[in-house]
């Protein structure tokens, strides 16, 4: 069963030399598929840090511990390595690509995760398989890419690529500005089936416990000061939607 493991992770802001300011400060995690974890935390606590390390973005630099994935070393791949083993990240290509369609885009996606491009025919068929289970109007394969996307649209591109690329691991981090009730029901859904076809394990990033109403995730993790402070079950994300951040922000301060 594939397994992404974090360890005593750290990560600073620059090249991690003078000047560079350390975010993360030793981060802890194990998500393994068919398991959906939901890390939550107050704004600015290391939670997209975190997402931006797993992806290798550049602006991050690693200063400690160690990312693997089935035992392999993530922090040594290159980006393309990453989504080759199976990891998704989902703000990986957040950009408006003008003059590329959704449709060749994520032919490109999965050409460069399968290793070969598939055949035209049959990728458009599992493409429109994809979208139809989705309820994606089939016009908006041809759209470009990201532009002019509602938030409900981005979330449902992030999700008919996960379908279509079926990772090991994603993760998911919303954002915490823009995440309208569409978009939230859409991101929820596609979590929900994902979780239940026990493939994927789902790192699922977030601000909101609002989110937690509709994703029902198996494990629970408080981040805050840019670690984990407190891991727990749905029970945990209650309590977070009561009691608010406070107690674990003096923790991990
Ligand atoms: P969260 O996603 O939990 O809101 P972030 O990971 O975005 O938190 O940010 C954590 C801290 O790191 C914040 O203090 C933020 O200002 C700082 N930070 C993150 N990215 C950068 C960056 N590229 N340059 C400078 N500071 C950054
Ligand atoms: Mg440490
Ligand atoms: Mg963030």
């Amino acid at each position: 069963m594939a397994t992404l493991e974090i360890r005593d992770l750290h990560v600073s802001v620059g090249d991690g030399g003078e000047g560079s300011k350390e975010i993360l400060r030793g981060v802890n995690l194990t998500v393994k598929a068919g398991e959906t974890h939901a890390i939550m935390g107050p704004n600015g606590s290391g939670k997209s840090t975190l997402a931006y390390a797993i992806a290798g973005h550049p602006k991050y630099t690693v200063t400690g511990g160690t990312v693997t994935l089935d035992g392999e070393d993530v922090l040594d791949m290159s980006v393309d390595e990453r989504a080759r083993a199976g990891l998704f990240l989902a703000m990986q290509y957040p950009v408006e690509v003008p003059g590329v369609s959704v449709s060749n885009f994520l032919r490109s996606a999965v050409t460069a995760v399968r290793g070969q491009a598939p055949k035209l025919r049959e990728f458009s068929k599992e493409m429109k398989g994809a979208m139809d289970a989705l309820s994606i109007d089939p016009a908006f394969a041809q759209r470009s890419l990201n532009e002019g996307f509602s938030g409900g649209e981005k979330k449902r591109h992030e999700i008919l690529q996960l379908e279509m690329l079926k990772p090991k691991i994603a993760v998911l981090d919303e954002t915490d500005s823009g995440l309208d009730v569409d978009a939230l029901k859409v991101v929820s859904e596609g979590v929900n089936r994902f979780g239940a076809a026990g493939e994927t394990g789902v790192l699922l990033i977030t601000h909101y416990t609002r989110i937690l109403r509709y994703v029902k995730p198996d494990f629970v993790h408080v981040f805050a000061g840019g670690k984990v402070v407190a891991d727990g079950g749905p029970e945990l994300a209650e309590e977070l939607e009561n009691e608010g951040y406070e107690k674990y922000v003096k923790a991990g301060a």
